[in-house]
């Protein structure tokens, strides 16, 4: 990227911040990635200027802030290419898409005896939803494995199938180990079998264009939060044929077309699926997220955070005693890593003191730290903010804190 710590100053204020007494090193962007400016004054501005409840009042604010909340909507179809911005529902972020899909597919199209492929690297919120669902329905969940690098084993994935399998759950991007899985082409092999593909995008959204259509997935799941947006908003893409078949995921207003004491009809697409007071002031946040996203260029941002990745696994290699857990070829902005027989908690704290701020534990992946046989890693990740220094900073930080380790 041309000149990464302009934006880095300028427009993300928090990254201005001390922490005991040094420059904030924030390395957590998995977790949540840090709000643009204009995000932000967006947030400020809806409150102060817009503040209405959508879709049903009769007057000036509730009919702007309706219009601009659909705005979003038809943004976020173009951002991910979906067909239609019926197809694009909004909800609070990707555990809440993912939960929708689990429980309304699940009681149209899951039967006792059937079967739902995840993979072996999922955050536990795409895998979890599917445990629940699997139990409810008397159906069960069928595992891909990966290496040691972290790469699926396609042709395990391959031979999973059979006639009753009926959903298949895999992630765009590995919050744990950085592998950006070949969604399009699991997609391809489940489409061979009549089997629609649910992808979680919450970590591949903000750092590659995605391109729902091109990865023919069935649903596309995302956060706000980690794509330079709010809290509290996401997506569920689902295609429309889907969607048009599934039972509502909740009731209440909003959702319903007509309704009597004995019986309720349903709105049409995606009104069914938003039952309630969405969260305005932060939908519109996401826009004015997509926008920031926008005026950088997606092909930028994934070459600065490739580029940033290949120096951050050149320069940790540097430590004494690192070792890498998860090294897939083309890995997205995630390292993973641990130090000697350092607890990598101890690390974290170790670093946090010298104002470096990575993720430590099992980063809701629990099968993943199973699968290693290790307690948890110390997680450093990147977004588009992230500069040259940031991983400087937290090397020498690592030399420094090596004799109190262990
Ligand atoms: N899937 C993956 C791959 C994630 O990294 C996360 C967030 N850590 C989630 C799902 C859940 O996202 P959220 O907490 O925003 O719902």
């Amino acid at each position: 990227m041309d000149n990464p710590t302009t934006l880095n100053t300028d427009n993300f204020p928090i990254l201005g911040r001390e922490v005991y007494g040094h420059r904030l090193v924030y390395l957590d962007n998995a977790a949540t990635t840090q709000k643009p400016q204009a995000v932000i004054d967006c947030l400020c501005d809806y409150y102060t200027t817009l503040n209405s409840n959508i879709h049903r009042g009769a007057h000036y604010l509730a009919a702007e802030a309706t219009e601009r909340y659909e705005a979003v909507r038809g943004k976020v179809q173009r951002f991910v290419n979906a067909r239609h911005s019926h197809e694009i529902v909004f909800t609070r972020g990707t555990t809440e898409s993912i939960n929708l899909v689990a429980s309304s597919f699940s009681q149209r199209y899951i039967k006792a005896g059937d079967e739902v492929i995840v993979t072996g690297m999922e955050h536990h919120s795409n895998l979890v939803p599917w445990q629940l669902a699997c139990e409810r329905q008397g159906a069960r969940l069928r595992v891909v494995p990966f290496s040691d690098e972290g790469v699926l084993d396609l042709d395990a994935y391959a031979g999973l199938f059979n006639e009753r399998t009926r959903l298949v759950a895999v992630t765009h991007v590995s919050n744990t180990l950085g592998t950006v899985n070949p969604v399009a082409a699991m997609a391809r092999v489940a489409h061979s079998h009549g089997v629609p593909v649910l992808v979680d995008g919450a970590q591949a959204v903000a750092h590659m264009r995605v391109d729902v259509q091109a990865i023919d997935a069935d649903f596309y799941c995302f956060s706000g939060h980690k794509m330079y947006g709010p809290m509290g908003v996401g997506v569920m893409y689902g295609k429309e044929q889907y969607l048009n078949e599934m039972p509502p995921y909740q009731g209440g207003g909003e959702m319903i077309r007509d309704v009597t004491l004995e019986r309720t009809t349903y709105n049409d697409l995606p009104f069914k699926f938003e039952a309630g007071t969405p969260a305005v002031g932060d939908v519109l946040g996401l826009g004015a997220a997509i926008d920031f996203m926008e005026s950088v260029g997606m092909e930028r941002i994934a070459a600065h955070e490739a580029d940033l990745t290949r120096y951050a696994m050149e320069r940790l290699a540097e430590v004494e005693d690192l070792r890498f857990i998860g090294t897939a070829p083309g890995k997205a902005a995630v390292v993973s890593f641990l130090v000697g027989n350092a607890h990598p908690y101890d690390v974290g704290t170790l670093l946090d003191k010298l104002g470096i701020a990575v993720r430590t534990g099992h980063h809701c992946t629990q099968p993943v730290m199973d699968r290693y046989g290790i307690p948890g890693t110390v997680r450093a990740s990147f977004a588009v903010y992230t500069t040259r220094e940031d991983i400087d900073a937290l090397v020498t930080a690592l030399h420094r804190i090596a004799p109190m380790l262990n």
